[in-house]
């Protein structure tokens, strides 16, 4: 089947996802098709009595189906068939994906959706094999530690890869035992929807998945502080990241896990392969059109190979074409919104202002719908606004070093810490650098997750607190009870 489709002929869940069933509402959010511009649908908004409903959906669902209780392996079945079920309907949830969202149809199949599925059924795996423990003591006692689910947890999503981060969100916590109410970013709210509309369909007890439309200040807000919400897990920007803690602070103390932004280093040195570290670079900072929370927008490069290594990235980066997300053969994304287009091309004229030079990009395409050239800026330094603001878009900054020491300093990000990319054939430079780097990830001779989903992934400093994915995805989605019975 092809999967290009008519954009203004796609039919979208419009409406909160509560007990089970769709409450249609009207889409009072301007949304617009990044790959057009064109107003389309809008976005309900949720107010907090409406929230209130969701946690009480999610409450009774547990109850109703002791999801908790009932003997792990079911819950793992269970996961498995949803998993099945969203490859079975992967089309019609890479079209509603793409529409509104950054994601090209052509990637989302194979991409977004069947790696969400496999980390679903990832997670699945851990309902019968982690657990509670005993615990040496003395012959007069008898301990252990008992592993128990939070019961409702809330998860807040960003708008960059929607489906990929609610999976990332609701595999560990169904899994652990827990019901969810998830609200996805205003901008790209469908998707999710239409995923918990099929759990329910795949066998899921209904309730057991709440997905609630509307912005942060008000939606998001009323999941982070509702006292009924035992846990938190949230995805996006950092200064999100820091009102959702105020708000938790101020509401009730709650355990959260915050993934938060990055301007992640790729620090590459003399002896690296040039065309393989160019290729990597490149594909990190040209995926989703640098809207990608661990995208390596700052290259750091030995002198003495600066040139050779920026004319083969920058030729890897020159050639690519806008095209809109409805059609399979588009490979390059659109920036989200106007204003975040905006707000790039600003960064890049500020960039410019303090001295900054523009090898290839800087500047909006002149096509129709929000694409940004894949923009290279040369001659800057940490003071250069394109090196301290995450920019969230297709411009990578070039900055050059002459000893590891000055490799080191230079990658070192005042405020972030997610990823880092380190290229170099030497062993020994490798473990002492991955010693030195502070980050939460690093990839060492290549730039990408792989499908190796026990690899947790999170953020050091500003980048967050805690981690997405890993056996520590799950177990941050259960709680230890420490237990001491006298005999
Ligand atoms: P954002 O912070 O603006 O929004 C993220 C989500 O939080 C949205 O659903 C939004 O409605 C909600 N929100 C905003 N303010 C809130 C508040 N006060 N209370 C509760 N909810 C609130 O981020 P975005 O623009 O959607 O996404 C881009 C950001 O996400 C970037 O900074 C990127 O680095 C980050 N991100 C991080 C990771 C990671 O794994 N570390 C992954 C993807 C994206």
């Amino acid at each position: 089947m092809g999967l290009s489709f008519d954009p203004d002929a796609l039919p979208l869940p419009i409406g909160h996802f509560i007990g089970g069933r769709l409450i249609a509402a009207e889409g009072t959010i301007d949304m617009r098709r990044p790959s057009d511009g064109h107003a389309h649908a809008g976005c309900p908004l949720a107010d907090a009595e409406m929230v209130d409903q969701a946690v009480e959906s999610a409450k009774a669902a547990l109850k109703a189906s002791n999801w908790a209780g009932v003997r792990p392996r079911e819950r793992t079945r269970a996961l498995h068939a949803w998993a099945d079920l969203i490859e079975a309907e992967a089309v019609t949830l890479a079209r509603i994906e793409a529409l509104l969202s950054t994601r090209p149809v052509g990637l989302l199949v194979a991409g977004d959706i069947a790696v969400a599925a496999e980390q679903i059924r990832f997670f699945a795996e851990f309902a019968d094999k982690e657990g509670s423990g005993l615990v040496p003591t003395d012959d007069q006692s008898f301990g252990m530690i008992m592993s128990e689910p939070y019961g409702v947890v809330g998860a807040i999503t960003p708008w960059n890869v929607p489906v990929a981060t609610a999976a990332w969100k609701l595999g560990p916590a169904l899994a652990a035992g827990n019901a969810v109410v998830l609200k996805p970013s205003e901008m790209t709210p469908f998707s999710t929807v239409y995923l918990a509309e099929l759990a329910v369909r795949a066998g899921l007890p209904p309730g057991l998945i709440n997905i609630v439309l509307g912005d942060g200040p008000t939606t998001g807000a009323a999941i982070a502080g509702h006292p009924d919400v035992s846990k938190v897990s949230f995805t996006g920007s950092t200064a999100a990241g820091a009102a959702i803690m105020a708000n938790i602070a101020r509401t009730g103390i709650k355990p959260m896990t915050l993934e938060l932004g990055g301007k992640s280093p790729q620090i590459v040195f003399a002896d690296a392969d040039i065309e393989r570290a160019a290729s990597a670079i490149a594909t990190s900072i040209l995926a989703n059109a640098g809207q990608a929370c661990v995208a390596g927008s700052r290259l750091i490069v030995e002198a003495g190979i600066a040139d050779a290594l920026v004319e083969a990235v920058a030729m890897r980066m020159r050639d690519v074409r806008p095209g809109p997300t409805w059609d399979e053969t588009s490979r390059y994304s659109p920036i989200i919104s106007e204003r975040q287009l905006r707000r790039i091309d600003g960064l890049v004229e500020a960039a410019a202002a303090a001295g900054a030079e523009c090898l290839i990009g800087g500047r909006p395409f002149d096509e129709t719908g929000y694409f940004y050239q894949p923009t290279i800026l040369t001659g800057v330094d940490r003071s250069s606004p394109a090196v301290r603001e995450e920019i969230f878009g297709p411009v990578l900054t070039v900055e050059t070093f002459r000893s590891e020491e000055e490799a080191l300093a230079l990658a070192d990000h005042p405020t972030y810490g997610l990823a880092a990319g380190l290229y170099t054939a030497d062993l020994s430079r490798t473990i002492r650098l991955c010693r030195q780097i502070q980050a939460g990830t690093i990839w060492v001779n290549r730039y990408s997750r792989s499908r190796d989903h026990i690899l947790p992934t999170g953020g050091y400093k500003r980048s967050g607190i805690g981690k997405d994915l890993g056996r520590e995805a799950y177990l941050a989605n259960r709680k230890s009870k420490s237990v001491l019975i006298g005999l």
